[in-house]
């Protein structure tokens, strides 16, 4: 397996600590709106890289956070609470608020086909063991307290400090990523523990050595999350490419200066962005959809899932309603397919299938097995490399249009789907509806035209059949096979 790693910038081989278990944790959703399809492309890309991982042979352990807590809105650890902001717009307790976007984030990802982490994780439910860290970096004297604001990390005591960003002095400069807070010994300096302003009465706050009435800074729980869980060190670690020079570079810094253990995360994976006609989609320009508002307009999840796995997760990715409507039709396409290889695998397999046909079937094995194998290798090349899905979603299509037999066709794609997800081998052969005799005639009399070569007047027939709402598919193996319009 091969991944690239945002430390590097490079692809490289991935080597877990410990090669029977990969330890993931994964960057988790704020809950104070609607989980939109940006999201669900974060989170998905996610599922596919623990399903590529899983069929690659490991046992992966993999726990994501559930952001209860209120960040606030801005880099800099300042600015309005994101959780105070939700329950205001949509007139609740901030608990509501947070239980309902965390049930609705669920409920996506299973709309979607992600399969649940091993460990989800709530932050309100963590609060000791990130107090916990933070007094570890207290004793060994990486912090400071700005009275009536936080606990604030020193980046002058951690030499290391930017390297994931790649942050270079203009980089680290006042104003430079993150703004100006009065009271910070270095620019970079980040708040680990927030205290509650005069008069100002927070929904959410939590008795500290430092305040009464306080709460965690950002940055601090996917560390404490990810220690409680997986330990002090991990393979993988997944965030959006927007937290790479803010939230997952303070992760480093504090994870590592706690444990004094360096690498906090062996391979660091970041997932682009989605965007929506050309704009960025966020909660906070209110330019976003949901899974629900495709459902809305008759667009299947799955052919969403389809449209996501045609762009590689480090590319940005443009999400038009164009492309929504071509990947429909893909997604039904695929869907017609699985039909049509459901009903011929259910054909072969009848013991009623003349012996003749049995025995072409036979012959032709050893040679389409070799087929089978080379198939294989490509899509879960592709697929290991880098989860390179553009290209295995190629091959799957390559696949399905060769000459390989209806049987092995179907097997080999649900063996492609155990790292794609799309749910098919849950779907099932479609019942056929009883037809009409003058129908049942009409196509037997297009039977005897062929037989006889007479390809004029099984036309006709083939136009009349239609005529009557009906369509015939000729399959190589089992013959005519009616379908109702
Ligand atoms: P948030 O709930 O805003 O913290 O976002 C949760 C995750 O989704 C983060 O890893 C973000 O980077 C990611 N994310 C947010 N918006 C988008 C988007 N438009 N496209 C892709 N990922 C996104
Ligand atoms: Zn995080």
């Amino acid at each position: 397996m091969k991944l690239y790693n945002t430390l590097s910038r490079k692809i490289e081989e991935f080597i877990p600590q410990d090669p029977n278990l990969v330890k993931l944790y994964a960057c988790g959703p704020t809950v104070y709106d609607f989980t939109h399809i940006g999201h669900v492309r974060k989170y998905t890309m996610d599922d596919v890289l623990v399903r590529t991982l899983r069929h690659a042979g490991y046992d992966v352990k993999f726990v994501r956070n559930i952001t209860d807590v209120g960040h606030l809105a801005s880099d800099s650890d300042t600015g309005e609470d994101k959780l105070e902001k939700g329950a205001k717009k949509y007139g609740s307790s901030v608990w509501d608020i947070a239980q309902k976007f965390e049930d609705y984030f669920h409920q996506s990802m299973d709309t979607i086909g992600n399969v649940r982490p091993n460990i989800t994780s709530k932050v309100t439910e963590h609060i000791q063991n990130q107090l916990d860290l933070v007094k570890k970096l207290e004793e060994k004297g990486f912090t400071y307290v700005i009275p009536e604001d936080g606990v604030y990390f020193d980046t002058s005591k951690f030499p290391r400090y930017g390297e994931l960003a790649k942050l270079n002095k203009e980089g680290m400069k006042d104003g430079a990523r993150v703004d100006v807070v009065a009271g910070k010994r270095n620019p970079t300096d980040f708040a680990l523990w927030k205290f509650e302003r005069a008069g100002e009465n927070r929904a959410m706050a939590w008795e500290s050595p430092w305040h009464p009435r306080s709460f965690p800074g950002w940055h601090i729980e996917c560390s404490a999350i990810s220690m409680e869980h997986l330990g002090e060190q991990i393979d993988l670690h997944t965030g959006g490419i927007d937290h790479i020079p803010v939230h997952h570079t303070n992760e480093i810094a504090q994870s590592e200066a706690a444990t004094g253990k360096s690498p906090f995360v062996k391979y660091w994976v970041h997932h682009n962005f989605l965007f929506i006609e050309g704009k960025k989609m966020s909660k906070s320009l209110n330019n976003f959809f949901t899974l629900e508002d495709l459902a809305k307009k008759e667009y299947d999840p799955m052919a969403f899932r389809l449209l996501l796995l045609t762009a590689h997760y480090r590319s940005e990715m443009n999400f038009t309603w164009d492309n929504m409507e071509g990947s429909q039709v893909a997604w039904e396409k695929l869907m017609d397919k699985v039909q049509f290889l459901l009903k011929e695998k259910e054909a072969i397999s009848n013991l009623e299938i003349e012996k003749s046909i049995r025995q072409t079937v036979e012959e032709s094995e050893g040679i389409e097995s070799e087929k089978v194998v080379s198939l294989k290798k490509r899509f879960f090349d592709a697929m290991e490399n880098d989860l390179s899905t553009p290209e295995a979603i190629a091959v799957m299509w390559e696949m399905l249009g060769s000459d390989l037999r209806a049987d092995q066709k179907y097997s080999l794609l649900l063996n492609f789907d155990e790292v794609l997800g799309l749910g098919l081998a849950r779907i099932e052969l479609k019942q056929q509806e009883i037809i009409p005799e003058s129908v049942e005639d009409l196509v037997d009399q297009r039977q005897v035209a062929r037989d006889n070569k007479d390809w004029q007047l099984a036309d006709d027939l083939r136009s009349r059949i239609n005529d009557l709402g009906y369509e015939i598919i000729d399959h190589a193996v089992i013959g005519q096979e009616l379908i109702k319009k």
